[in-house]
Order: C-alpha cells, then structure tokens, then sequence
C-alpha cells in the first residue's frame, strides 16, 4: 500500500515510534529511523526492519531538541512523503518545582521539533501533491494532569500546530492530523512510575491502577502497534480527506 514512499518517524529507536515505524514498513513504506544516540544497536534496528519488511530503512541521528539538527534530519533524509513526529520526552513535578531546563527541554523536543521537520519537509509534498504529516500528541494535547505543566503545554502546542498546518495545505492531497494516545506501556510510561509513586505515595501496582488507568475506562494500555496502525490508516486512501484533526488511541480517556 505504502511502497515507493518514504516515511521519517522522529524518535523511533523505541516505544511509539518504532512501532509506527514497523507498521509503516510493514505497509511497504521505506523507513528513516531516528533518535539522539548514535549507536551500532540503531544502526542494527534498521538493519534488521530492512530485512523483515524487504524496504530501504535506514537511521539518521538527530537531536529534537536543535533546530538545525531537526532540518538537517529532514535534508539527509532527501525529504519524505510521511513524516511522523513523535520525539517526546517527559517530567512530573508541581509548577513551582519545576525544573527550567526541563521547561524548555520538553518544549523543544515535543514541540518546537515538529515546527522544524515539518518546514523543511513540506515543499516536497506540495511539489508531488501527497504527503501526511502525523503528530504523536496525546490525551494530555486535549486534556490536562497535574504536576505535568510542560508535556501538557507542549501537546496542546501541537495540536494547534496541526491544525495549523493542515490549513495551510489543504487541498494539495496532503492531511496534517495528530493521534493521541492515552496511556500506552512504553519506556517513557515506565519511567514515570517511580515519580507517580513518589507524588502519590503508592506502590507500583497502585499508581498503574488508581493513578495511570483510572482516567483510561478500558483500564488497558493502548499498544505500539495499535498506534502504528493508526498511522498507516491516516497514510490510506480512505482518509485522504481526514485532515486538521486528532485521533484519540485512549480506551475512552477524553469520553469521560
Ligand atoms: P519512548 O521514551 O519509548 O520513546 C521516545 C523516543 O523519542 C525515543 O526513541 C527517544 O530516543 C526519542 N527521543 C527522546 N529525546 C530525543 C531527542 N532529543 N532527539 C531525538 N529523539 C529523541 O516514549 P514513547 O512513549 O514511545 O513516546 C513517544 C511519543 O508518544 C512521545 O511524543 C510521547 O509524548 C507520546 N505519547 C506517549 C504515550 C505513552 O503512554 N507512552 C501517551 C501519549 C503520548
């Protein structure tokens, strides 16, 4: 379905964006892989989705959290057809302890990224007239917790950003939408855990129950691969008029 397109997934050596970037390549899609290390172990992830897939996949590094690396990624790349902007990292602290640097941090690498990726990648969609831009936003793009000021400021910034954006290209056969998941068991969720215990004082079966699944009324996680699903949908034909909106992947979360 996606052969002789090519899709750059941000943040896809793990959780989310690896598992949009297998259904993609499953799909027949050649794949860019990225993520801020360098590492043999990344190299080989491609590597092996290549050969699994039979699609060109490769992995470019690039640090979110730089302007000139994002549009650099994108220039290396040779521009895309689908571009996923995923990278998103994450911090849990009451607003008066939050830390600047992890403010800005998260702005940056959930935020102002995709600004950056999408700018340099759109030209080449208009001139083929088809592209899709996907933004991995989140339940927190639609609603908010608290103690988590920055990821929920960052991911409402990115819905208005595919709003935006899809206006601008609408009608030129490229769809600009956002999915949002809701709690999906990734290593950026693990993480939190340590930090929801400390906030709530619970231990580890507690938080995932009463404090992760509670707003979730599936009480289920979502899966990598329900989201890379998502993904390859919003690449189909079917949803060639879907565009300038958000896909909720939340067990009922924004129902409630
Ligand atoms: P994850 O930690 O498994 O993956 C994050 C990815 O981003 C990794 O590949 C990481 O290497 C990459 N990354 C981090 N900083 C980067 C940087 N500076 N430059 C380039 N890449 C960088 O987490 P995940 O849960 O898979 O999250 C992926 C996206 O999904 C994020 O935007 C997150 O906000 C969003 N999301 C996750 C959930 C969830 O429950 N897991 C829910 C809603 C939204």
């Amino acid at each position: 379905m996606l052969s002789g397109k090519t899709a750059i997934i941000t943040g896809s050596n793990s959780g989310i964006g690896l598992g949009v970037a297998r259904e993609l390549a499953r799909a027949g899609a050649d794949v860019v892989l990225n993520s801020f290390t360098d590492r043999n172990e990344d190299h080989e992830l491609a590597k092996g989705m290549s050969k699994e897939f039979g699609v060109s996949a490769r992995y470019i590094k690039a640090d979110m959290s730089k302007g000139d690396e994002c549009r650099a990624l994108v220039e290396r790349a040779g521009g895309c057809d689908i571009l996923v902007n995923n990278a998103g990292i994450q911090h849990v602290a009451a607003i008066e302890e939050f830390p600047v640097e992890r403010w800005d941090a998260i702005i940056a690498i959930n935020m102002t990224s995709a600004f950056h990726t999408t700018a340099v990648a759109l030209p080449g969609m208009r001139e083929k007239g088809w592209g899709r831009i996907i933004n991995v936003a989140s339940a927190h793009g639609l609603t908010a917790s608290p103690y988590k000021s920055a990821y929920v400021t960052a991911k409402h910034g990115v819905v208005g950003l595919t709003k935006t954006v899809a206006l601008e290209a609408a009608g030129k056969g490229i769809t600009v939408n956002a999915i949002c998941p809701g709690y999906v068991l990734t290593p950026l969720v693990e993480a939190q855990i340590p930090d929801q215990m400390k906030a709530h004082n619970m231990d580890r079966e507690t938080v995932i129950r009463e404090v992760m699944l509670e707003r979730q009324p599936s009480r289920q996680f979502a899966t990598v691969e329900e989201l890379g699903g998502t993904a390859v949908f919003l690449c189909s034909d079917a949803a060639a008029q879907i565009t300038g909106t958000t896909i909720s992947v939340d067990g009922g979360w924004t129902a409630l």
